[in-house]
């Protein structure tokens, strides 16, 4: 009980930081127990981890807020942002050294995505707290501590846990929501389209580094009459909008029209977002992957033979490897990789793009023959992958007609505004060919399936640390992994758990023999019959996690500049 929890205070006070540990253990309190699984060493290391938990029966919350993975992902991302917003109003950090008197809960930004800082079932809630245990230089603080673990968080706990407490209008408005986004994301692959994007959108994001909408002065997106659909929500009714069909989409326009802003609303699309954020009915294939030049990057035997080839110092290009990647071959490799794992809609931006690797035109063509030219452009494949394999393009493109010719769709952004322009941009090409040849002979084979090798996963001295830093970087021992140019990773616990995916692949699943894409499908399995909490290698609190796509997990490895196929 929490008097056992303050003896024990009060006979550590004052002594060195090391005595907190003596808390480990579970405390019953008036509404729940606090669970003290892990305490950290040293002021300055990382947080220590509880958990608080209350009974079902205590908590109150109806069956319907969690009785199907959808509302209760909808539930536990707003009961997460209910115990970060009463941390925020109602307690007032302690001071002292290092970490001491931090007290939070994993990060949500505008996604609705799958976590774990809080759990509820039939049985109990449970919230998973980060706590900086208070000191003073290394000197344990127990009058702090126990404001912190006996008064703050059974309070914040109290007005976030209880069904009572919160505001329960929201909660369900929000459940009902993510099940909107999910039907809507259900229905835009039945109807065979690639993307919708709602009437009344708001695209645009408040600036580079801040995910909320733009606050003043956005334009709301509005479907042209062609494209428009309805599309009949299950909770919230009709919306209309954009629905962009399978096949090859052409985004043109003037610069600062709004093309890339259009793209990168759709890349995002693959997730449910909150309400008022703007893009709350834009939804896309789930497998959709935006494709980048990333030069750099290290490859791992991929086979981008149909993107390159004949090389000039002979290299292989049908088990491609490299640790600095130019931008055509990462371009390359990154298709392929999407590929490898499944992907129905590829995403290019002409900002991001290798020219090179994009159009190759009529004059070149003159010029360079095909003999000396080693890359084979998109532009000669994008029909080949929608035509043979079912993948759709769609590409943000201001400054190459030539891609009239291969498009199914061409939408112009004016002043923000799609428009269609198929039907101009069909008449220029009858008018005027490119005289351009293609040049995609051949058609693209079966993509090879890579097994992992277990010695991709090197131990150090202390055996295997594997460190999240933001949605950019993850560092493997002293390997850095670069995922800055991943832009469908959008939350830092998302990191987080790539990272104990990573340990988990290492210690359970590598076994010389599985791909790459097995691997992660086992990952993925253990997930959904396990939850997340199953990657953990810890007892008790698991550490926060946010789920990634497998596109993202599979992205990782694929950077990992250790990694080994077979
Ligand atoms: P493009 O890719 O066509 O060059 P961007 O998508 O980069 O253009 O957009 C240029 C600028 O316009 C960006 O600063 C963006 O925030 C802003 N913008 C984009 N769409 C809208 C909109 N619907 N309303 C207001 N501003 C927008
Ligand atoms: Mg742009």
């Amino acid at each position: 009980s929490f008097q056992e929890l303050e003896k024990i205070l009060n006979s550590i006070d004052g002594r060195g930081y090391k005595a907190y540990k003596d808390l480990k253990g579970e405390y019953g309190f008036g509404d729940g127990v606090l669970h003290i699984d892990y305490v950290q060493g040293d002021p300055f290391a990382s947080p220590s981890r509880v958990r608080v938990r209350i009974p079902a029966s205590k908590a109150g919350f109806p069956t319907g807020a969690y009785d199907t993975p959808c509302r209760r992902r909808a539930t536990v991302d707003f009961l997460s942002r209910t115990v970060a917003r009463n941390i925020y109003r109602l307690y007032d950090r302690v001071g002292g050294s290092g970490k001491s008197g931090l007290l939070s809960i994993g990060h949500c930004g505008q996604e609705i995505i799958e976590r774990n800082y809080v759990v509820i079932d039939k049985d109990m809630v449970e919230a998973r707290l980060e706590v900086g245990l208070p000191a003073a230089g290394r000197r344990v603080l127990a009058a702090e501590a126990r404001r912190l673990l006996t008064e703050a968080i059974p309070q914040i706990a109290k007005s976030s846990l209880l069904f009572e407490s919160i505001n329960q209008k929201k909660l369900m408005e929000q459940v009902r929501l993510a099940e909107d986004q999910q039907f809507l994301r259900e229905e835009v692959k039945s109807r065979k389209l690639s993307a919708f994007v709602a009437n009344g959108s708001i695209l645009p994001r408040e600036s580079g580094v801040s995910q909320r909408p733009m606050a003043k002065g956005a334009v709301p997106f509005k479907s042209p009459r062609e494209y428009e659909i309805e599309i009949n929500l299950p909770n919230r009714g009709a919306v209309r909008g954009m629905g962009i069909p399978e096949g090859v989409t052409l985004i043109v326009g003037g610069g600062f029209h709004g093309k890339s802003t259009l793209l990168q609303a759709i890349e995002l699309g693959v997730y449910d977002h909150l309400e008022g954020d703007g893009r709350e009915y834009i939804a896309t294939r789930d497998t959709a992957v935006k494709i980048k030049a990333e030069n750099g990057r290290s490859v791992e035997k991929v086979d981008i033979s149909p993107f390159i080839s004949n090389l000039p110092a002979g290299q292989d290009t049908v088990r491609f490897s490299t640790e600095n990647a130019s931008g055509s071959t990462s371009q390359a490799a990154n298709i392929m990789e999407s590929l490898e794992i499944g992907t129905e809609l590829l995403l290019i931006d002409e900002d991001t793009s290798a020219t090179n690797f994009m159009i190759r035109d009529a004059r070149m063509q003159q010029l360079v023959q095909k003999e000396k030219e080693p890359i084979t452009p998109f532009i000669d494949r994008v029909r080949g992958l929608y035509e043979n394999k079912g993948v759709s393009t769609i590409l943000v493109i201001g400054g190459s007609g030539d891609y009239f010719e291969v498009a199914d769709h061409v939408i112009m952004m004016d002043e923000y505004s799609p428009r269609d322009v198929t039907g101009a941009a069909r008449e220029i090409v009858s008018f005027a060919s490119s005289k351009r040849k293609a040049e995609g002979s051949s058609a693209m084979g079966e993509s090879p399936r890579r097994a992992i090798l277990r010695s991709s996963f090197s131990l150090g001295r202390k055996g295997v640390k594997i460190k999240p830093r933001g949605t950019d970087q993850i560092l493997y021992n002293n390997t850095d992994i670069d995922i800055r140019d991943m832009e469908q990773l959008v939350d830092p616990n998302q990191t987080s758990a790539i990272c104990f995916i990573m340990e988990y692949i290492m210690k359970n699943i590598a076994n010389d023999k599985m791909t790459l894409t097995q691997v992660v499908e086992r990952v993925y399995g253990e997930v959904e019959s396990k939850g997340l909490d199953a990657l953990s290698p810890y007892k008790g609190h698991p550490g926060n996690m946010a789920l990634p796509r497998k596109h993202e997990i599979i992205g990782v490895l694929n950077r990992f500049r250790d990694l080994k196929i077979k």
